[in-house]
């Protein structure tokens, strides 16, 4: 290959880093300034200019030039500055770019499959330059965030959640595809909107969809195996626990909404009830918002408890209520509740809104899942507070303006009393002259590692008792010095290893319950998951 390609080459691309020996044996001579520059001098040139930039989305934007362009510097910035652009490549800021990414669009980063491509889908795979691929993220853009349907434009969740499958998780980047499916939108201002790149047409729905997603399935399958892992991410919830339903037995799947977030939710609870007292039977929870978060969240708990107590699921539920959009969620209800929602419906009279349903349940854990902003007033966290000496309060929809609560809120309304936690990250506040750091229950912790201990395993199906293996884990890495300062996560500087550590329980269930492929079986499965890793140094070229 000349010179010249090699610079356009993101995968191999070094910039100013190639070496002179480099630049005299590959063609480079003359095609670069003379100075030679390392990795950390590179690094530190870009940080700095990121940092220069004010609006969020410019920073975003930069991140995905420097991915086209340099690609091991770009998982070099976002490993070793992880705290600070999490944030750029992730929620929030990601979900800003989704709203806006017609008008920002460049260079396609991932595979569109739309109904264009109907009975075509393997031909696309076959498209993609990486053959040999692990991971999978794909999305039909009906749910993206808080924010609702974006159509094809959700393709930044996919691109930006495997970015940190490699940065946090380090899962090879040339082994991930991000995939948008695209059926239409029913976002008016989209099909109106002359930038708008998907297919301008309202969503197919019922056969026609489900039929599509059959041929995407049976595609990916047929193209890579049976140890790919497909990730469902941002799917409606009338589409998202049915597809999970019906290829949880045929296909390695995960739906993180579904089960990422209840395994991260369920550590941090977890963690708070050290500080709170009581095990999870003897609390009562309450969320507010019964969907794809909710009620996954909801389900771990209840198999955890049961687990604990030694009680069947049905009776362990019973200590978890929801509110959803039409109020409590009860039995005189259950004939119009779908699946997913009937084994919450308890006996109960009916509770028209939350404040109401806070009174008559009393719950002692508040979850907050329903996308809907400013949800948690001062009267409900104030009620939380009248009953509870240490209200648990999570307060997980995202981005930050869909947020049930500011952490400043949170602490004040609770006069410092909430254990709260969030979905989208705040700062520490400052109450009474003393300094709260509310955690953050962000997915980046559950699902590269997850994803990890799949890969290095040769697992062949995703099984509920992995989830609580890889939220075990995170818990582990809580330590006491964190708790002292009342963190119920551990700090994310440390997450490539809180992920290694992820992946080992994950793997060691998966090869427990003989659903491992790749055999024998590592002895040390920290170890085999960190050697596993994929880093970001340069690779020299001789
Ligand atoms: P979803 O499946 O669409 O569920 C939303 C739920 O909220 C539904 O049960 C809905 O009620 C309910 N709801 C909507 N408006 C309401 C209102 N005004 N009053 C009461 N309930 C209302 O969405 P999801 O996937 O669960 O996501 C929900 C939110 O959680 C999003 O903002 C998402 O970003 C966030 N989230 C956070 C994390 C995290 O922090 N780690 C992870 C995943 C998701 P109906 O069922 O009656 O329609
Ligand atoms: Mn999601």
């Amino acid at each position: 290959a000349s010179g010249y390609t090699l610079l356009r080459d993101p995968h191999h691309n070094k910039g100013l880093a190639f070496t002179e020996k480099e630049r005299d044996a590959h063609y480079l001579r003359g095609l670069l300034p003379p100075a030679i520059a390392t990795q950390e001098t590179q690094e530190k040139k870009l940080m700095h200019n990121l940092r220069h930039y004010e609006v969020p989305l410019q920073r975003y934007m930069a991140m995905m030039d420097l991915q086209e362009r340099n690609e091991r510097l770009f998982y070099k910035l976002l490993i070793d500055n992880v705290e600070e652009l999490l944030p750029v490549v992730y929620t929030p800021t990601v979900g800003e770019a989704c709203q806006k990414y017609g008008s920002i669009f460049r260079r396609p980063q991932g595979l569109y499959i739309s109904l264009k491509e109907k009975g075509k889908i393997l031909e696309v795979l076959k498209n993609w330059p990486e053959k040999s691929i692990q991971v999978i993220v794909v999305t039909d853009g009906e749910r993206i965030l808080g924010l609702g349907d974006l159509g094809c434009q959700g393709m930044g969740i996919p691109v930006g959640k495997l970015a940190l499958y490699t940065a946090l998780g380090g899962v090879r980047p040339s082994a991930c595809l991000p995939i948008t499916i695209d059926v239409g939108t029913n976002n008016e201002d989209l099909l109106k909107n002359e930038f708008y790149i998907g297919l301008r047409q309202r969503r197919a729905t019922g056969q026609e969809y489900s039929d599509f997603l059959h041929e995407f399935m049976a595609a990916v399958k047929q193209n890579y195996g049976e140890n790919v892992l497909i990730q469902f991410e941002d799917f409606a919830n009338h589409n998202a626990f049915y597809l999970l339903e019906k290829y949880r037995t045929t296909h390695l799947v995960f739906n993180d909404d579904i089960q990422g977030t209840a395994a991260v939710v369920l550590a941090g609870v977890v963690a708070a009830l050290r500080l709170v007292g009581g095990t999870l039977a003897e609390h009562t929870f309450l969320f507010f918002g019964a969907g794809e978060a909710g009620t996954g969240i909801a389900e771990l708990i209840a198999l955890a408890i049961s687990k604990q107590a030694k009680a069947s699921t049905e009776e362990s539920r019973k200590k978890i209520w929801l509110v959803d959009s039409k109020g409590l969620i009860v039995s005189s209800r259950k004939e119009s509740l779908p699946q997913f929602k009937k084994s919450y419906a308890h006996e109960h009279e009916p509770v028209k809104n939350l404040l109401d349903a806070i009174e008559a349940i009393k719950p002692t854990v508040l979850i907050g899942s329903a996308g809907v902003g400013q949800a948690f007033t001062q009267e409900v966290i104030e009620a939380m507070t009248s009953f509870n000496e240490k209200p648990v309060i999570l307060a997980l929809s995202n981005p930050t303006s869909q947020s049930e609560c500011t952490a400043e809120q949170a602490y004040t309304w609770s006069k410092g009393r909430a254990l709260f936690a969030s979905g989208s990250p705040f700062d520490p506040v400052e109450y009474n002259g003393k300094k709260y750091v509310p955690g953050q229950a962000n997915n980046a912790y559950i699902f590269p590692g997850f994803g990890l201990g799949l890969v290095i395993s040769g697992a062949i199906r995703v099984h509920d008792e992995m989830l609580l293996a890889a939220s075990e884990a995170l818990g582990h890495q809580v330590t006491k010095e964190n708790f002292e300062k009342g963190l119920i996560y551990p700090p994310f500087l440390n997450i490539r290893k809180i992920s290694a550590n992820i992946a080992a329980n994950v793997a060691a269930k998966a090869y427990e319950l003989g659903l491992a492929s790749r055999l024998p079986r590592p002895k040390d499965l920290v170890k085999y998951a960190v050697s596993c890793m994929y880093t970001p140094v340069y690779r020299s070229y001789r």
